[in-house]
């Protein structure tokens, strides 16, 4: 496949919670992390060699891509939204990520991306950020050690990343932390987490609800099951914004 054309595995129309207004959200194959609790297991693998899932994606030439997303310009531009890349992690993806979101650009289109914050930053500069309104960057465990074993890498280049786009980039970052209970959820990571971006001047994190919903796809697809949490109660979600705010403001 040449190098013009990238791989999907979905695309979601009419997604109000991924960015301003009505949007469209394409979601690309591939993640360099492993988190225990993903939401999108089926967009994990690398290659074909890493799983049989990635036979349930597919792959899209730039106008293809475009064509899709494109269908909905009107409710774009009538609701401010446009179009958010996420994953998997789309930066695994950059040239052709770039390419998609510089034409999405240069057609008047918002665009925004959903990243777990661990690439190349030299690479994100050149490919993605020149064509990116607005960055949704997660962060996750603040221990080196725990977010090694619970998402399978370090934390270390995600945290570089951050600051990297505080310091030289213009184009908003808006950081959320996964709520994960008793894995990212806890007193002290969240403490760590407002403790960290307190001291890099950064005063405003958005909190993800978990959502378990994700168990029931990866035994579908022969994973292991690795979580019997629920729903978090609205009064868990309270605590857990107390905590980190407490810290933060
Ligand atoms: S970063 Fe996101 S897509 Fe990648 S493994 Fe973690 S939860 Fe899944």
């Amino acid at each position: 496949m040449n190098a013009l054309c990238g791989r999907v595995f979905d695309i979601k129309r009419d997604c109000s919670e991924d960015g301003p207004g009505i949007r469209t959200t394409v979601f690309f194959q591939g993640c360099p992390l492993r988190c225990l609790w993903c939401q999108n297991p089926e967009g994990q693998a690398r290659s074909s060699r890493e799983s049989a899932s990635y036979d349930g994606s597919r792959w899209y030439t730039l106008e293809e891509l475009r064509y899709r997303v494109l269908i909905d310009r009107p409710f774009f531009d009538s609701t401010g939204g446009g179009v958010t890349v996420s994953g998997g992690e789309p930066a695994h993806q950059m040239p052709f990520v770039g390419a998609f979101l510089s034409s999405l650009q240069r057609e008047g289109v918002d665009t925004a991306i959903e990243t777990c914050g661990f690439f190349n930053y030299m690479h994100f500069e050149k490919y993605l950020l020149p064509y990116l309104n607005r960055i949704y960057f997660d962060l996750k465990i603040m221990d080196e050690a725990s977010h090694q074993a619970l998402t399978g890498q370090s934390n270390r280049p995600i945290l570089e990343n951050l600051l990297h786009l505080k310091r030289a980039s213009e184009v908003p970052v808006m950081v959320r932390v996964p709520l994960v209970p008793d894995m990212t959820a806890t007193v002290e990571n969240l403490t760590f987490i407002g403790q960290f971006l307190r001291n890099h001047d950064i005063r405003k994190v958005t909190l993800l609800p978990y959502n378990p919903l994700w168990q029931d796809k990866a035994v579908r697809m022969g994973k292991r099951r690795h979580l019997d949490a629920g729903f978090m109660t609205p009064e868990q979600l309270a605590d857990c914004a107390r905590q980190i705010n407490s810290v933060l403001n």
